[in-house]
């Protein structure tokens, strides 16, 4: 009853299975058949840190954290705990802080057990090592695909890789492959955005980032990445957050899987799963999607956990299990290997009486126990249980730091510059206002720090918001602050207080130009749920009044999802999206307003106009409608703010030679697409090349078009260079209506900028993948 997608079944794809290293394997069969039923149940259960620490509530960031000996060897020793996770107390700690919790639980685990298996502690670093202070923070993932830098992205997580191992933690749970398709869902910010390939490539570049271009975890510079959430976690109905997604498996394959089997062949060594329910059965119970789709079809190998007490959700919340017993029986037999518990020992309880019971099979629990040992030998935990501190010179470094500036100054996106309002001069008078304006909470987002971010100014000191980053460049005189409207920070995260639009009015006559911060506070999952994908009306009215000043505005976006600004957008003179830039996006975005950083960001994601228009870019053409004298031209726009893969520049780029080496395919051919680009205009500036491509007819509507290609290339005035993508049949290819990757034959069409070339496929090709 509880299977899944039925129609789900080993098909064509002929999955590269990933490799298993026979020493590695053999030194897993040794362990494995020393081990009790109760030892291995164990390995298979990860409790938090809170669980075993004194407190909770007793701490500061600054007292010392207290583990509990107690209930570390309740845990450790009695219930033969294998995993730890995240912080106590939702608090950071300093890398030295972390290498002593980490080597005390190793400390007991390798030698106070029997067998002395370490734990393998696995955290949320997901844009650097966020739960570590004083670590490199890098942009959100939403602003790393803004970048279109496939090199900034893999420098991201080798730095938060190096910094994660630097406070003894092996294992990060990132990063997120979900699309981004919905901006009403609060974690849309944690994705690289709305497009299938774009979330492929850059998810490739975090695994390679975090364990090494090999693999080699056992190198202690690297982590086990977790990819997340499998599968189809974003795609919510409700676009609230662990609510049902109604997914036809057509869709599921053609965008939800891209990302992941991308990941999977790159290797990734952990997986969490989709904490909500597809097609009405909870993605944690079923056997379909975790086993028979993820482990069999597409070759995994490595670790499966449970997001964030799902079982118990099979049970407390989407009453698909009469007993947390039977909730547990449900998960393991769907395929689970690790269950996030996280705040009790009952999982272990259960799952001994449901095997001596015979409900979950022995050959269940040593696949699990398997993959969790695989993990465990291959990150070298057996030899070195923790690493140290003092071998990572480069913690914090400036290079670390000057790789997280970059990464955020090529992610501001530039939407609208009128009149060359932008750059402004050093000498102008500005107003600075709005509620993001002086906050580094709002700079970072969620999971900084501590989960919702809210810690954030405990440890921010020696960053700048964007008011104090403007003020380093426009001098004190010249800049004037005033806020407007506040966060009300220890609220919830959309509460306001401290409205004083006339005081912000008042401020801009002494003005020549205001840069007015609007946004999002920090939040973080379902938190961060919304009933109104609306701009807040206090930052609506603050940004009508200045504008009615005549004044020009320069409107600065902070801000995990596109909320709408349609109803004042117009009347802004510039409109810069800065994304969740992290510590660096105040200094960055000072450094684009003033000129010093040409901007070269794109939308990883289409902006949207009105409520009713949430579409993506890649849309079927009848989505796209513009009421043209009484009848519907299919052609238009989907009512979008700022399309897909917008973002604008202080220079200018012009295209030409739009090429293709083959104007007929014939066959599994390679092929290349090439296109000039030249900077036309009298700064240096960097440019993302895009090139799409449009199926014109298939036996299932095709998307208008699709992302096939991206290069970021830096030119210099007058400078021009070609960029040559590679591609090969099967890249055009889609899921039919018999779950097949198909190309038919026919006409297409490549585009990039507003360049066009037409070519056609010769014979229908069904590809493996
Ligand atoms: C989130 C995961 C996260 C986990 C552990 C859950 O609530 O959905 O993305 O990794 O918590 O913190």
């Amino acid at each position: 009853v509880f299977s899944g997608l039925n129609s789900i079944q080993a098909q064509q794809y002929v999955p590269v299975a990933q490799k298993i290293d026979p020493k590695v394997e053999a030194k897993v069969d040794k362990l494995l058949s020393k081990m009790t039923l109760e030892e291995k149940v164990g390995q298979m259960c990860q409790v938090t840190l809170d669980v075993i620490t004194k407190g909770p509530n007793q701490f500061s960031s600054d007292e010392p954290l207290q583990l509990d000996t107690s209930l570390v060897r309740k845990a450790l020793v009695d219930y033969k705990v294998g995993s730890i996770l995240n912080t106590a107390n939702n608090r950071a700690r300093t890398p030295q802080k972390w290498n002593e919790i980490i080597s005390q639980l190793q400390k007991v685990a390798t030698k106070e057990t029997r067998l002395g298996i370490p734990i393998i502690y696995g955290i949320d670093g997901i844009h650097g090592a966020t739960y570590t202070a004083g670590a490199t923070i890098f942009p959100q993932e939403i602003a790393m695909a803004a970048t279109r830098n496939r090199t900034l992205v893999r420098k991201e997580a080798e730095v938060s890789a190096y910094e994660t191992r630097a406070c003894g933690i092996p294992w990060t749970f990132s990063p997120v492959l979900d699309l981004g398709i919905d901006p009403r869902w609060p974690r849309m910010w944690e994705t690289f955005g709305e497009d299938p390939y774009l979330v492929a490539q850059m998810g490739y570049q975090m695994i390679k980032g975090y364990e090494g271009e090999n693999n080699d975890i056992d190198n202690p510079v690297h982590v086990a990445s977790c990819m997340k959430h499998f599968l189809g976690y974003s795609a919510a109905k409700s676009g609230k957050d662990r609510t049902p997604a109604w997914l036809p498996e057509i869709d599921l394959r053609e965008r939800h899987l891209v990302s992941f089997k991308k990941a999977i062949n790159a290797g990734a060594h952990t997986v969490m799963i989709n904490s909500g329910i597809i097609n009405g059965v909870p993605v944690h119970a079923s056997y379909d999607i975790i086993t028979k789709l993820l482990k069999q079809e597409l070759g995994f190998n490595g670790l499966v956990v449970t997001d964030w007490a799902d079982i118990e959700n099979l049970h407390n919340r989407d009453k698909v299990a009469k007993t947390q017993k039977e909730a547990v029986k449900m998960a393991i037999n769907a395929g689970i290997d690790m269950s996030m518990v996280p705040y009790n020992f009952d999982f272990c309880d259960y799952l001994t009486e449901l095997v001596k019971e015979g409900e979950v099979p022995m050959s269940r629990i040593d696949d699990a126990v398997r993959r969790i040992l695989r993990v465990k030998y291959e990150l070298g935990l057996f030899k070195t249980p923790v690493t140290r501190m003092a071998d990572y010179p480069d913690f914090a470094s400036k290079k670390f730091e000057n790789d997280a500036y970059e990464a955020a100054a090529e992610a501001i996106t530039l939407l609208r510059n009128n009149n060359h309002v932008l750059p402004l001069s050093a000498h102008a008078k500005i107003l600075v206002t709005g509620p993001n304006a002086n906050s580094m909470r709002t700079l970072n987002g969620g999971w900084t720090y501590s989960w919702q971010g809210e810690k954030v100014e405990e440890f921010a000191g020696k960053y700048n918001t964007i008011l104090e980053a403007i003020r380093n460049h426009a001098g004190d005189k010249n800049v004037t602050y005033v806020p407007g409207v506040e966060y009300k920070m220890d609220g919830t995260y959309n509460e306001e207080q401290n409205v004083d639009i006339d005081a912000a009015v008042k401020a801009a006559a002494n003005v020549d130009a205001v840069v007015l911060c609007l946004g999002e506070n920090t939040y973080t999952e379902k938190p961060g749920d919304l009933n109104d994908l609306y701009i807040s009306d206090n930052q609506t009215a603050l940004a009508k009044a200045l504008s009615a000043t005549g004044k020009p505005v320069i409107l600065v976006l902070n801000e995990g999802r596109p909320r709408l600004i349609s109803k004042f957008a117009d009347q802004m003179q510039a409109i810069l999206q800065i994304y969740l830039p992290g510590n660096f996006g105040g200094d960055a975005l000072a450094d684009v307003l003033y000129g010093k950083v040409n901007p070269s960001g794109k939308l990883p994601y289409t902006y949207p106009r009105y409520p009713n228009s949430l579409v993506v870019y890649n849309h079927k053409p009848s989505e796209a409608q513009k009421k043209m004298e009484g009848m519907y031209n299919y052609e238009g726009d989907v009512g979008s703010q700022f399309p897909f893969g917008a973002g604008l520049s202080y220079t200018d780029f012009t295209y030409s030679d739009l090429k293709i080496n083959k104007s007929e395919l014939d066959g599994k051919d390679d092929f290349t697409i090439s296109v000039t680009v030249k900077n036309t205009g009298d700064r240096e500036g960097k440019e993302a090349v895009q090139l799409y491509i449009s199926d014109l007819y298939a036996s299932i509507t095709p998307d208008v078009k699709r992302l096939r290609g991206f290069e970021k290339v830096d030119l210099r005035p007058g400078e021009a260079k070609t960029v040559t993508f590679h591609l090969n049949t099967r890249d055009l290819a889609f899921v039919n209506h018999q779950l097949k990757y198909v190309v038919e034959e026919g006409k297409f069409v490549a585009s990039v900028a507003n360049l066009t070339v037409p070519f056609s496929v010769k014979n229908t090709q069904t590809f493996d993948r």
